[in-house]
């Protein structure tokens, strides 16, 4: 948790007013009209984007077009050292980019994983192979050659648009695709930021677009565009379905990152103390609006008033304000998610869980400017109940009591998401077989999601069942931004 007052940003020093990127120009949206970036932790305007429709992810999309060619035959190596160039800079400019995200987004400034990501990425440029086949004759060779797809789409969501504009745009790219980004509208300056950066570091013009605006307008006329090849999108599950069916229409492939009810599960021999800071960590970082949060805590009924105890001990002490301030836990991002967070702590406590913690909206100074709610922790929560089942995106944690080994997984897997599973134990059998039996795309042991900056390194990210599919990094992530030719040559 973090605690670093950040100097003032001025905003305006950074991106340029009302404009987005295409084909390497700052350019407004055709119609001119803008929408209002705000801080969430005070209501202030922090710039104006351009309010993009159809016509400028078309705009975008023939960009884009124009730059494959040249991208797609430019020698990996090359890709690979721009890619290279990009994670300079955004090293040298953390603090900036630090700073808008907290910014845009309401978290407190804290340390970024972006810079590493994209080094990965980078690095995995020159490193895209083809297979030779085996063949009948000698006369005969049989190989395969990994080719992008061509334009590629990518939705981000407003959570964590650092991380979602490096992972959807600059794994397509090192792979020889050109890239047409729609941030979302609620905190897309970062992605503009990154953008410019990544063009200062060289990146040809138009291999890298950014269209701002709403997602019913900008958004949804990029998966129906019929000049894109792939998708990605990372967001809601109704959202998802949406652009999904949008990529059906045209028949293309895409990666879906969709929500999470990711179980903590605490089993009789856990390290309590290890695991407590780490599970409220999980819950109120970036103040649940996390689609990898851990939101259920599974224990065995031997340990339950223990762990409520120290559970609640540790919501206490979480520090809630403006991201300038030290601070544990900001705002949530709008109206909209604060109102669907109350309207999940009514449900809970309608439902009959008890508020151990929490609970309610805070109010008084400096919370009144924003979009604040308190940390809750919901106790005596079942597995029917709607705040065990949905992904509630906000700091709001149930716990949920289980007798053996059996029912622990049966409540792990009674969601309908598999996005990420914590097992916390010290007996290593125990752990091996919760790990396997646990549907989710990521299972941690002891720790959650990869571990931070001891962890492991290019971890696949991404969900079973309605989470989602396909998996960002890990070993083969720029090989899914590739098509598969199989070339045979007979020489007889
Ligand atoms: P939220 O409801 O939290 O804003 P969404 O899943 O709707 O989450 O938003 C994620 C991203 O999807 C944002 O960039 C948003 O603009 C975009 N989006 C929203 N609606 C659509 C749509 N109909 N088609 C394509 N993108 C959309």
């Amino acid at each position: 948790m973090t605690t670093i007052a950040p100097a003032p940003l001025d905003v305006a020093a950074l991106l340029p007013d009302g404009a987005h990127l295409i084909g390497g120009e700052w350019v407004p949206a055709r119609s001119r009209a803008t929408l209002d970036v705000v801080n969430p932790a005070t209501g202030a305007v922090l710039a104006r984007v351009p309010r993009g429709t159809a016509e400028d992810v078309d705009d975008a999309v023939r960009a884009a077009e124009a730059a494959l060619p040249a991208w797609r035959d430019t020698s990996p190596a090359t890709r690979g050292e721009l890619l290279h160039r990009w994670a300079e800079s955004v090293r040298e400019h953390d603090d900036e980019i630090n700073l808008l995200e907290a910014v845009e987004v309401g978290h407190p400034v804290g340390p970024s994983p972006i810079a590493a990501r994209l080094t990965y990425l980078a690095g995995k440029a020159d490193k895209v192979f083809g297979d030779t086949l085996p063949t009948r004759s000698p006369d005969v060779l049989g190989l395969t050659l990994r080719e992008p797809y061509g334009v590629v789409g990518a939705i981000i969501p407003w959570n964590a648009p650092g991380p979602m504009t490096v992972f959807n745009t600059a794994a397509p790219i090192a792979a020889g695709n050109t890239v047409v980004l729609k941030p979302a509208e609620d905190a897309p300056l970062t992605a503009l930021y990154l953008a410019r950066l990544a063009q200062e570091a060289g990146l040809p013009p138009g291999v890298l677009n950014v269209v701002t605006g709403y997602g019913p307008e900008a958004g949804a006329a990029l998966p129906a565009h019929p000049g894109i090849r792939r998708m990605s999108f990372t967001g809601s599950p109704a959202t998802g379905t949406a652009v999904m069916e949008a990529c059906a229409r045209n028949l293309i492939p895409l990666q879906l990152e969709l929500g999470g009810k990711s179980p903590q599960i605490v089993l009789p021999d856990a390290d309590l103390a290890r695991a407590v800071p780490a599970i409220v960590r999980s819950i109120i970082m970036n103040s649940g609006q996390v689609c990898a949060a851990g939101s259920r805590v599974l224990v065995h009924s031997s340990l339950h008033g223990r762990l409520v105890e120290m559970l609640a001990e540790g919501f206490r002490a979480v520090r809630v304000g403006r991201w300038d301030q030290p601070v544990d836990m900001g705002p949530l991002i709008n109206a909209r998610q604060e109102q669907r967070v109350l309207d999940y702590l009514a449900a809970g406590r309608e439902e009959g869980a008890d508020v151990v913690v929490g609970g309610g909206k805070l109010t008084g100074a400096p919370y009144d400017d924003g979009h604040f709610v308190e940390p809750t922790l919901f106790d005596r929560v079942t597995p029917g109940m709607r705040i065990a089942q949905e992904e509630i995106f906000g700091p709001v944690l149930s716990v949920l009591t289980y007798e053996d080994e059996e029912e622990a997984v049966a409540i792990a897997n009674g969601t309908r998401y598999g996005l990420t599973a914590t097992v916390w134990t010290r007996d290593v059998g125990r752990a091996i077989r919760l790990a396997r039996r646990v549907e989710a795309g990521q299972v941690a042991v002891n720790t959650v999601g990869d571990g931070g900056p001891a962890g492991s390194i290019g971890t696949p990210f991404g969900g079973y069942r309605h989470s989602g599919f396909g998996r960002s990094m890990g070993p083969d992530y720029l090989e899914d931004w590739t098509q598969v030719k199989a070339v045979i040559i007979n020489a007889g």
